[in-house]
């Protein structure tokens, strides 16, 4: 069988795969060794998507008001509000919220439909929350939204500097390249980030920083270029246009230990940092959402390209700031101009610019003007501004800051359509149209990844049901609403075609995304498309964009920093867990991922949960002005005092209350409209619950009810965390099935174990608990896939007569090593590094996610050595 060669789901790394279907919705899953990006590497996302591409929860056919129906009834349908609503109350009156999850010829026929024929820009993406500070800093600075470096700069950099990153988890394989180069070549890495985040393993420095005091570090950073000579000035004088009294502005204050105190770093590690900068030409700087996802991170994004063209290190191999995205096609809806501040291929609503593409596509009626950005867009649903909204390929009832005031906006909103693969979101619920899309094993089309790279997704899979690719759906509708001839496109090639005809049209050069080369692709040499890197070299000639071809030196001043305040005491950040992605709508169908974190979990610093009387494990309450939403402790050195974190993914599907998209502020940053998602006001409370257990089963049972509950899949089944009020006998009643059963409850001490047979195999299991101990869930989990369940006694002691190892929770998801195991394994095998460890163990010898983690366990066990 002949490897099917397409690109990973996920992150926007943009990892090639081979992929060999083995059977009906089976599939094999291996790095592309020819791939760029990862040349044969995964991480466990990626590793791991086989398990994801089965039909449970898929939707398969249209709906309307919740009843199937026929796709020509639904088409019809879509287009006929659509076109009524535009009719009576105006182009803006409509909006598409769309995704980076959509293909770029999704992205394509979307775009065109909303900005050239109906006729607004109401047309934004959730790419919005990930990284529209960095294209609005690129344009700013550049006058494109260019990123200007390659992974082969990072395999050529002598120093990478990360901020606001955690590419161990989020970038996975960016980080073992970069791991790599370090072993290679001696690469110096420098994280600086609020966090002592698993990437800071193995760093040679770590600053953890106050959160949004970036800007105060970055003009420090350029000052100290400024005093010590290290500035570029031929470059600046060549290639730089200097706003008057930009040095001016940057000194002032600016001294080393306040920058430090600003910080609240040591100047020590500040000074170590600048240093390393300023004798190193071949430096990266790589950032993501920790600078993106602030309220003002556009300036953050500015500061950092600042000191890259101070100092003349832009253009060159191993060298330039280096915004890394979030989602596998944002730079591909960028390209076709998906955000609701850009027009199409890389050009903004100066009127030539509307003129042309007008002209280009026969548009009968042009958006002039931007239209609203995702918190604005959501604010006028709920103002009842919007009255027909499309939502493709996302979740925003969950992903949304003020998700609480989302739901309350689509709840009120006249008309709602989502299209998506998953047929129950906690925004299909809201949907009066539900169109069914083709997920990511049935897609065909082209992605493009953080570093320009684009790259071919191929389907592996028919379209099941009556499921169809997002680029027909959008077609058939404007087609339906009267744009037959616009929208004549037949499979995804003629979209790229048109894509690539447009990108060069009257383009004279003036814009560095030009992809006309591929405007004649035939067919067959689309389908048979390599991966491939527009741009070149960008700026290399110190020529940028901008009307006079320098770029520019833009003016950020550090904004004040915020104080905690007696309510909220705490600072909330949020972000994402190794291996989960987004809304766990696909990640969550897997097994394997769901081991690395069961729960949402809550960190906090030692001493903030000794102050609140939380002990590991507690259940809390965390609390902000937008709401509250209920998440398991864990005591986290890791943390600055006063700051907790919580993961984005869980949502009303999978839990009773992890949802962290309720509890950020709906604020956004001036320029970019980016919402800040990482220093939200917030208090912490400890829940007194009557008890706590969990259950196991082979069937979910639905739905659950408990005051407090989060689910994940297990080999087998369901595991279902608990903790609740009132009695237990009832839940115990509503959860498990019939069949032949094993109780023990023990009233006095508050113990309830009942075990469920199903003839010869378990069914289900329940163990609650008042304030006693609960068996260890890993060998309960392994029952229920083994044929003959073991005795009745094992199964209500939660263990094995023979004494069995515990292998603690899991960190090698590939090997299913446990951290006990580990643990143990380097204290009596004297194992010191992680190549050590994987020899002794296999772990972290495949997808290679964990190692950072291995690596924190080894130095941990020394620091206890040391005693
Ligand atoms: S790093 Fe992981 S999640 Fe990201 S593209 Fe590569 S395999 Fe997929």
């Amino acid at each position: 069988m002949n490897a099917i060669r397409t690109t990973c789901a996920y992150c926007g790394v943009g990892c090639g795969i081979a992929a060999t279907v083995t059977g009906e919705r089976e599939v094999t899953i291996a790095g592309d060794p020819e791939h760029p990006a990862n040349r044969g590497s995964l991480c466990s996302k990626g590793t791991h998507l086989g398990e994801t591409v089965g039909l449970e929860g898929r939707l398969l056919n249209p709906e309307i008001g919740g009843k199937r129906t026929s796709w020509d009834r639904a088409i019809r349908h879509v287009a006929r509000k659509f076109a009524d609503t535009i009719a009576r109350h105006g182009p803006d009156s409509v909006a598409f919220y769309v995704s980076g999850q959509l293909l770029t010829e999704d992205y394509y026929v979307a775009n065109k439909l909303m900005k050239g024929f109906i006729g607004s820009a109401n047309i934004d993406t959730n790419s919005r929350l990930c990284m529209a500070s960095a294209v609005a800093g690129h344009v700013r600075a550049f006058g494109e939204d260019v990123v200007p470096v390659s992974y082969d700069d990072l395999d050529q950099a002598d120093l990478i500097v990360l901020v606001g990153s955690n590419t161990a988890w989020c970038h996975p394989v960016i980080y073992q390249r970069i791991m790599a180069a370090r072993a290679a070549r001696g690469t110096k890495l420098v994280v600086i980030d609020p966090r002592r985040t698993e990437t800071c393993e193995g760093a040679d420095l770590h600053l953890k920083l106050r959160p949004g005091s970036d800007v105060a570090l970055m003009n420090g950073l350029l000052a100290y270029c400024s005093d010590n000579g290290v500035l570029d000035r031929a470059f600046l004088g060549q290639s730089v246009l200097e706003p008057e009294g930009f040095w001016d502005n940057l000194q002032h204050g600016g001294d080393l230990w306040s920058t430090a105190a600003t910080c609240d770093v040591t100047p020590a590690d500040l000074r170590a940092l600048y240093d390393m900068f300023a004798r190193t030409p071949r430096t990266v700087t790589l950032f993501s959402q920790g600078i993106n996802q602030s309220l003002c991170g556009t300036d953050q994004v500015n500061a950092i390209i600042n000191v890259h063209l101070a100092t003349g290190r832009i253009g060159k191999p191993g060298a330039g700031p280096f915004s890394i995205t979030g989602q596998p096609n944002a730079m591909g809806g960028r390209e076709v101009g998906g955000l609701a501040s850009t027009l199409a291929a890389h050009r903004d609503f100066a009127p030539e610019n509307v003129e042309e593409v007008g002209r280009f596509w026969a548009a009968p009626r042009m958006a002039t003007s931007p239209g609203l950005k995702a918190v604005d867009l959501f604010r006028a649903v709920g103002e009842g501004r919007i009255k027909a909204l499309w939502i493709m390929a996302t979740n925003p009832a969950v992903s949304l800051p003020d998700a609480g005031k989302v739901r309350d906006a689509l709840a009120g909103c006249p008309f709602v359509v989502v299209s998506d693969c998953v047929a129950d979101t906690d925004t299909t619920r809201f949907a009066h149209v539900k169109l069914p899309a083709t997920a990511w094993g049935e897609k065909d089309g082209t992605v493009t990844n953080s570093e320009r790279t684009i790259s071919r997704q191929r389907a592996l899979f028919a379209a099941p049901g009556e499921a169809r690719p997002d680029w027909w759906i959008v077609t058939q509708v404007a087609r339906a609403m009267g744009w037959r001839n616009a929208f004549a496109y037949d499979r995804p090639a003629d979209i790229y075609r048109e894509h690539a005809r447009l990108s060069t049209y009257r383009n004279d050069s003036a814009r560095l995304f030009d992809i006309g080369a591929h405007a004649g692709l035939t067919n067959a040499a689309y389908d048979a498309l390599e991966p491939f890197r527009w741009g070149g070299v960008p700026f290399a000639h110190g020529r940028f964009p901008t009307p006079d071809g320098k770029a520019r030196l833009v003016s950020v001043q550090q904004a004040p920093l915020g104080k905690s305040l007696p309510k909220w005491p705490f600072t909330l950040n949020t972000g994402r867990y190794r291996d989960q992605w987004h809304t766990m709508t696909r990640t969550g169908l897997s097994p394997k991922l769901s081991q690395h974190r069961r729960e949402p979990l809550v960190e906090m610093h030692p001493l903030d949960a000794e102050m609140h009387g939380i002990d590991e494990g507690d259940l809390v309450r965390v609390a902000t002005p937008q709401g509250e939403s209920m998440f398991r402790a864990t005591i986290a050195s890791t943390q600055r005092r006063g700051e907790i974190f919580a993961p984005i993914h869980w949502t009303d599907r999978q839990s009773s209350g992890g949802r962290a998209g309720l509890l950020p502020q709906p604020l956004v940053d001036p320029h970019s409209g980016q919402p800040g998602f990482k220093a939200t006001p917030a208090r912490v409370e400890k829940l007194a619950f009557e008890w706590r257990g969990f259950l196991i089963a082979r069937t979910l049972p639905d739905p659950v009810t408990a005051e407090y509950f989060t689910k994940v899949r297990v080999g087998q089944g369901w595991l279902v965390e608990l903790a609740g009020n009132g009695d237990p006998a009832l839940l115990a009643k509503a959860l498990l099935p019939r069949g032949e059963r094993a109780e023990n409850v023990d009233r006095a001490r508050g113990n309830l174990r009942i075990a469920v047979l199903s003839g010869s195999r378990l069914a289900a299991a329940l163990y609650l608990t008042r304030d006693g101990k609960l068996p260890d869930r890993d060998w309960l989990i392994g029952q229920l896939a083994v044929a003959t369940s073991p005795s009745s006694v094992e199964l209500l002691a939660g263990r094995p007569t023979a004494l069995l190892p515990d292998r603690g929770p899991i960190v090698c998801a590939c090997f299913d090593v446990g951290l006990k195991t580990i643990v143990e394994a380097i204290g009596s095998q004297r194992l010191i590094d992680v190549a050590a460890v994987g020899q002794a163990l296999s772990a972290g010898t495949n997808c290679g996610s964990c190692r950072p983690a291995i690596a924190r366990l080894i130095g941990e066990c020394r620091e206890a050595a040391l005693g």
